[in-house]
């Protein structure tokens, strides 16, 4: 039977891996540690490594992972930016992903964070827990006419597009490769003239800090910036500045630039090292959740079955249907 090592085991996929697996005829250990170079020790014995999106997959993680015999990288993400992909073809390391699993769930969250955003509902929520009924401060915006600027519309980037059509929305939209579904307008254009934007490009060379100083200061004063994609599409410092001068209005952010040691993890018994992300979240116009929009039974459950067939496809027929090519 296949044997598994699955790094970074957290308690709300349990029951999905653990369903996936027995169908796929997978034997499977749930490890508690993060992957990293230290850590990847401990898959001596096991064929594949499956692995988080904010797993260390660096070339000596891999290395190690090769010297221990480990066969196939399975990873339980669509991104794969944490993986040193040149690294795996020089070590003849396979990697295979679940590139889709109900966009849905995170076109949904991103809708979500900026409804909350846009009718102050986590300040509202306070306020009624402590009896505070008033509405002063409280005044919102309507989606319905705004301006929405999608970047990426790719699986993701679409479901929230036509989300926001639905509220009525004038929804622009900014790719490298296009459809007739939208309209397409240049992301200089995106900047300069939408009410609310959306990130849902990959984090690659090209897209990092995709919102910088720059880009900011081309925006309208008053946008809100919603990224459920990756923590580095955007300039953390200057999206602080751009709070701290009033020219954003407020931010949704599902990501941070540095969330590999903070998210995932009950930190609340420790002091708060990153002075920056306290920062960011000191500011009442600024909602941050830790990686949780693709948090749904229905993903869950997809990436928990995909991931074992990735898995049994490559022991069975050698075929990758989802791999990672660099
Ligand atoms: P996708 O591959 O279907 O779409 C990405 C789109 O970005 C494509 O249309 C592509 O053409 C476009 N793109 C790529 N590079 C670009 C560039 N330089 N400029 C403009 N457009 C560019 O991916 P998806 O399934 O929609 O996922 C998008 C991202 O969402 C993922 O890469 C991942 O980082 C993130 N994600 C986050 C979570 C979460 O829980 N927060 C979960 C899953 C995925």
């Amino acid at each position: 039977m296949v044997k598994v090592a699955f790094f970074q085991t957290h308690k709300y996929e349990l029951e999905y891996f653990t369903k996936a697996s027995d169908e796929a005829g997978v034997e499977i250990s749930f490890l508690e540690p993060r992957l990293t170079s230290q850590t990847a020790v401990m898959s001596k014995g096991y064929d594949v490594v499956c692995s988080f999106a904010n797993d260390s997959v660096d070339r000596d993680t891999l290395v190690a992972l090769k010297n221990n015999g480990i066969k196939l990288l399975a990873l339980r993400s669509a991104g794969f930016n944490h993986v040193d992909m040149q690294a795996a073809v020089e070590l003849e390391i396979p990697v295979v992903r679940v590139p889709s699993y109900s966009p849905h769930s995170i076109a949904e969250h991103a809708v979500c964070l900026l409804l909350a955003l846009s009718r102050r509902i986590h300040k509202a929520h306070m306020r009624t827990q402590s009896h505070n009924f008033s509405l002063d401060g409280l005044v919102g915006f309507n989606l319905h006419g705004k301006k929405v600027g999608v970047i990426g519309t790719g699986k993701i980037g679409a479901v929230f597009a036509n989300i926001m059509k639905g509220f009525g929305s004038e929804v622009m939209a900014y790719d490298i490769d296009q459809n007739e579904e939208f309209n397409y307008v240049s992301l200089d254009k995106i900047l300069k003239e939408s009410d609310i934007i959306s990130l849902h490009v990959p984090l690659n060379p090209k897209t990092h800090h995709i919102l910088n100083r720059e880009s900011f200061k081309k925006m309208k004063k008053g946008v809100y910036i919603i990224n459920t994609s990756r923590g580095g599409l955007i300039d953390t410092k200057a999206l602080i500045d751009s709070l701290k001068s009033e020219h954003i209005a407020g931010a949704g952010l599902d990501v941070y630039e540095e969330e590999e040691n903070l998210f995932f993890q009950d930190l609340s018994e420790e002091i708060l090292m990153d002075d920056l992300f306290a920062r960011l979240i000191s500011f009442p116009n600024v909602l941050v959740t830790s990686h949780q929009a693709f948090l749904t039974s229905e993903a869950l459950n997809q990436i928990a079955v995909v991931t074992m067939e990735n898995i049994k496809t490559y022991f069975s027929t050698g075929e990758m249907p989802n791999q990672v090519l660099p």
